[in-house]
């Protein structure tokens, strides 16, 4: 027993890295929840019907543009094709030149709410962006919605092709088109990636991150060779790597009125999800870390006098002069892994955890005369910087 502990020690020492990124990876797929996966199905399907070119399919658009701007940069690119116009939706994560991309689409046939096709691959795409936000990554990820599937594979054959024309280097695309429905206890627990020669090493991904969380996605891939059914085509017509996921048992519901969120299995389309960002999280690589945070307290500031909260003018002397409430604000910056955390102490005790920016923490209590405030900024890599800031109080 002790040895296998000197032997974890001895890697941890010698992989720390291995270890943090695992531990990232990890909690990125743990909040990819039924919740939210629910709550995207449900907001798509309640759009109605989303033929390409209604006013039903462009505020569904709207709507995971408006999402994706939580999250990442985004914006509405318009394609035309024949007499079809519309618009495909596309957030992004900068890296470096080489872009893989998770995409669905999100227009409907008539008549059906759509929601397996592809209301469920739409909400993958959207978690993806939700829950990616804040990482860095050496290569760019990009999140597509297409419209114009169900016409002929339209919004993604303008889209690959424009990348085609631009020479743009997208190396993997992973398309999610139906991903919601499952039947039987075989239908639960398998899932099918439909692939061509040269994108079988996408699918060979998705298998290692199946078997590594087994727990929480525990899917049987069964590999099929690519039809030319789904959005993932336009980009293997381009000369693209692309691989198709879609559900094991076909949804008899599909293309009807009664493609609904009740028909929807939850739980398998939440697996499905995390097992596609999963495999990109393994393609687009997590940025390593070695280079520390920066943290700054912007307020309380030296050599200001504070009352309520409000600065009001600068006096001469080394620490900050506060009388009543005080909220300390801090920004934090990391270029590689990004901002896990900011941890706030008053006096050395920890007050507040802060996971969002912007950083503050609310001096709430009765406190007078001379204190100090911390911040301690963590990247994903565990790697720290800390600011601190000294003032006299009178809060009362
Ligand atoms: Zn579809």
């Amino acid at each position: 027993m002790k040895r296998i502990l000197a032997f974890a020690v001895l890697l941890i020492l010698i992989f720390p890295n291995f270890v943090i990124y695992s531990e990232a990876q990890d909690s990125i797929l743990e909040e990819i929840t039924e919740e939210i996966v629910e709550e995207y199905i449900l907001a798509l399907q309640n759009f109605g019907p989303r033929v390409t070119g209604s006013k039903a399919c462009n505020d569904a658009g709207n709507y995971i543009l408006q999402e994706f701007q939580k999250y990442v940069p985004a914006r509405k690119i318009q394609w035309e094709y024949s007499s079809y116009k519309d618009y495909n939706i596309e957030g992004e994560i900068k890296g470096d030149e080489q872009i893989f991309i998770v995409c669905a689409h999100y227009d409907s046939v008539p008549n059906s709410p759509g929601a397996d096709d592809d209301a469920s691959g739409v909400a993958a795409v959207l978690v993806a962006a939700r829950v990616l936000r804040n990482y860095n990554f050496e290569h760019t990820i990009r999140f597509v919605t297409f419209s114009g599937e169900e016409q002929g594979l339209l919004g993604s054959h303008e889209y690959a092709r424009l990348a085609r024309e631009r020479n743009e280097s997208i190396v993997g695309v992973l398309n999610a088109d139906m991903i919601g429905y499952a039947k039987s206890e075989n239908g639960r627990k398998r899932v099918i990636i439909q692939e061509t020669n040269s994108s079988m090493w996408i699918t060979n991904l998705s298998i290692n991150i199946s078997r590594k969380y087994e727990d929480i996605i525990g899917l049987e891939i069964y590999r099929e060779r690519s039809q030319p059914y789904s959005d993932h085509h336009s980009f293997i017509r381009y000369g693209y790597n692309a691989t198709f996921f879609f559900e094991y048992e076909f949804n008899p519901y599909y293309h009807s009125p009664q493609d609904t969120i009740d028909k929807i299995d939850l739980s398998y389309a939440t697996r499905v999800a995390r097992l596609i960002v999963g495999t990109l999280v393994e393609m687009a690589k997590l940025k390593e870390d070695y280079i520390k945070p920066s943290v700054h307290i912007e307020k309380p500031k030296s050599g200001y006098l504070y009352f309520n909260d409000k600065e009001i003018i600068p006096i001469r002397m080394n620490y900050s002069l506060i009388i009543g409430r005080i909220t300390v604000e801090a920004t934090a910056f990391d270029n590689e892994s990004g901002i896990a955390r900011v941890e706030f102490y008053l006096d050395g005790e920890i007050k507040k955890v802060d996971e969002e920016a912007p950083y503050n923490y609310s001096i709430d209590e009765r406190i007078l005369f001379l204190h100090k405030v911390e911040a301690i900024a963590y990247d994903f890599y565990n790697n720290t910087q800390k600011d601190e800031v000294r003032f006299i109080i009178f809060s009362i």
